[in-house]
C-alpha cells in the first residue's frame, strides 16, 4: 500500500471527521473510487494507534521468549 498526496476535494473516510481528505491510500487492484481517504490529522492518529499495536505485539512476543515465567 502507499499514500497519494489528494489534490481534489474529497471528504475524509473516517467516520465523522468534518476534514478533507489529505491523502489516499492506494492499494493494488482496488478502483480509486474505493480507496480510504484520511486527512492529515486521523492519518496521524491511525499511525499512533499503529504503535499501540506494535507495542502490545511486542510485548506479548517478549513474554512468549521468557516462558511464561
Ligand atoms: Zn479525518
Amino acid at each position: 500500500m502507499r499514500l497519494r498526496k489528494i489534490k481534489i476535494r474529497l471528504k475524509c473516510d473516517n467516520g465523522v471527521c468534518p476534514n478533507y481528505a489529505d491523502f489516499a491510500v492506494e492499494r493494488e487492484g482496488t478502483p480509486a473510487c474505493r480507496e480510504l481517504r484520511l486527512c492529515r490529522d486521523c492519518l496521524k492518529e491511525l499511525s499512533e494507534l499503529n504503535t499501540v499495536l506494535t507495542a502490545s505485539e511486542t510485548q506479548a512476543g517478549k513474554k512468549q521468549a521468557d516462558g511464561g515465567q
